[in-house]
């Protein structure tokens, strides 16, 4: 089941009261709408097509009140890539439709019975089974898991074809659909987590209520427990986690085991024995069974609460937002966004890397208090948090990733060093100004701050004066501001003693944002009132040239070569 609130999406005024009304039955769920056309929306979008396709890839359960065909249209592309299968309807504006499209075993019939019914319309529900019985058996609730779906279709269609059917075990939703049940029957519904040979006239569905606790790591992990599991008699489907000493949160093979496994890995704070792990995370049942001295399983008499077991190992990512159109994310750092817990990061930041939902929280610090800002992260992520740090750009230019793990290499905190750590990229604002100017950065070159803040001004003297000499092309990030007025004008001066008057400079403002501007002139023509500290400034080599595009603008580029240009 999908556990994000989901997106309500609107083009027009004329949803708004619609889409109020399906508000109101899932909490933190949030009104998308259209900027130019809709007033009171809770959040706002320019463009249709990448805020459904941004919502869909995060796994986000969308709600859209529009045409059945444009939410098709518009995902169709993402169909084909395997991923994110969230529930998506379309509703109709007015509430007298609703359409569920995708997500069949992400629980979109149960959307959509309960929007229906919310709205007082029937559901379009086309789904055989699920009209017949009123529940889908290939999707049951969380906590359990079907044992495989090519034979559960196949179970299901001998069930539409009007066949009876058994249920063995404890299964308390089934009770609510209306199955043809008779004691008898040749078909059952078997609910256990025995390990079972699978056969076509019953369909295995497993509790998830095993918990194995293993006390040594090592590279056979995965197979050693689902040895232990087949020698107790278990099947690994009902496997829900693996449990871990906290010293060993970091052990590459366990989180290795766990993948492979696909079950949650939680941690407990260090025992000798796997037993003592395991009676330490559920005190309350009873003994494990131990096999061998380094595993134990306990099987509960229900599903585990896996969120409740122990504690997660805790996520810390440093995320780059690109230059600030959305398109220019990559889909990495738009999926960390989506599992975050909490987001830290300069204000203006972490609202360009919005919207978020109401369960994820927000710290957002002033531009200058990055040290504190990377400490605070790993303090929430050591609680077992998914914690993200947004840099715009990339965060390893001029931004959060170098500050974080400053924090970290100063830290002698092993909970901290425990921490999952991982740095995303994002499009550098050179590099995005530069792609829209042509090539300008085609051949060597040299990238630096002109901000002292954090170095001292002849140390940028210097290496403005070798690079130049170099006849590198430059890009200028931090080029001037309110409190470094005059250290611009500085560096031009440097560099003109090495490039000519005609050297191309592209002047690039606001990137990918609202408002953006591109300029291309000439290193004479240019003077530092042309520039603000929202400006990158890319100068060119001696090799760097232009060339009228058709739009009326200037292409840039510095060649592959160097010297005489090669034949051919
Ligand atoms: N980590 C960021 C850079 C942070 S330093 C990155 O990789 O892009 C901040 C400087 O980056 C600004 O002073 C400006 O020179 C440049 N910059 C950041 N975003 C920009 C954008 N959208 N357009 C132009 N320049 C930008």
């Amino acid at each position: 089941m999908n556990a994000h609130p989901p997106a309500i999406v609107i083009l027009g005024n004329g949803s708004l009261g619609t889409a109020r009304r399906i508000q109101q039955l899932y909490s933190g769920s949030q009104i998308h709408g259209l900027a130019t056309r809709v007033d009171g929306a809770d959040l706002t979008y320019t463009e249709f097509g990448s805020t459904l396709r941004q919502l869909y890839q995060q796994d986000t359960p969308i709600i859209a009140l529009c045409a059945a065909g444009i939410v098709i249209r518009t995902l169709a592309p993402l169909l084909l890539e395997k991923g994110a299968e969230p529930p998506v309807l379309a509703v109709a504006e007015d509430g007298s439709a609703v359409v569920p499209l995708l997500g069949g075993l992400g629980g979109v019939n149960v959307m959509a019975r309960d929007i229906a019914a919310g709205l007082d319309v029937a559901a379009a529900i086309t789904t055989s089974g699920e009209l017949r019985f009123g529940t889908c058996l290939l999707n049951p609730p969380s906590g359990y898991a079907l044992g495989d779906l090519e034979l559960g279709k196949r179970f299901v269609s001998d069930l539409l074809s009007g066949e009876s059917v058994r249920i063995e075990g404890a299964a308390p939703w089934l009770a609510e659909a209306q199955l043809p049940e008779d004691q008898h029957a040749q078909l059952a519904i078997h609910v256990s987590c025995a390990e079972r040979e699978p056969s076509s006239n019953e369909l295995l569905i497993y509790p998830r209520s095993v918990l194995v606790a293993v006390s040594a790591s090592g590279p056979e992990l995965a197979s050693r427990v689902r040895g232990a599991l087949h020698t107790s008699g278990i099947a690994v489907q009902s496997l829900a986690c693996l449990l871990a000493n906290d010293t060993q949160m970091a052990d590459p093979e366990l989180h290795q085991a766990a993948t492979e496994l696909n079950v949650a890995l939680r941690f407990v704070a260090a025992q000798t024995s796997a037993s003592e792990l395991a009676q330490q995370a559920l005190p309350q049942l009873l003994a494990p069974i131990c096999v061998g001295d380094d595993i134990a399983i306990v099987v509960a008499p229900q599903p585990l609460d896996v969120q409740g077991i122990g504690r997660a190992r805790g996520r810390l990512a440093v995320i780059g937002l690109g230059p600030g159109a959305a398109e220019l994310m990559v889909p990495a750092v738009k999926a960390e966004l989506a599992r975050a817990n909490d987001i830290l990061g300069y204000e203006t930041y972490v609202r360009m890397a919005g919207p978020f939902r109401t369960d994820q929280v927000q710290h957002c610090t002033d531009n200058r208090e990055e040290m504190q800002r990377a400490r605070h992260a790993f303090e929430l992520a050591a609680q077992g948090r998914s914690v993200v740090v947004v840099s715009s750009g990339d965060p390893g230019v001029f931004a959060m990733a170098s500050a974080v793990l400053e924090a970290l290499h100063e830290s002698s905190n092993a909970e901290w060093h425990a921490v999952d750590l991982e740095i995303l990229p994002g499009v550098s604002a050179s590099l995005a100004t530069a792609a829209q100017a042509g090539a300008p950065l085609g051949h060597d070159f040299c990238v630096m701050s002109l901000s002292d803040n954090l170095k001292p001004w002849d140390v940028i003297e210097r290496r403005l004066e070798l690079a130049s000499q170099a006849d590198l092309a430059l890009a200028f990030y931090n080029p001037i501001s309110r409190s470094r007025p005059w250290q611009l004008g500085r560096a031009l001066e440097i560099v003109r003693q090495h490039r000519t008057p005609q050297t191309p400079v592209t002047l690039g403002r606001d990137i990918g944002r609202p408002g953006q501007t591109l300029r291309v002139i000439t290193l004479g023509e240019l003077t530092p009132d042309q520039v603000d500290m929202r400006t990158m400034v890319l100068i060119g080599s001696s090799t760097t040239c232009t060339f009228p595009r058709a739009d009326g603008g200037r292409w840039v580029y510095t060649p592959r070569w160097y010297g005489e240009k090669p034949q051919g």
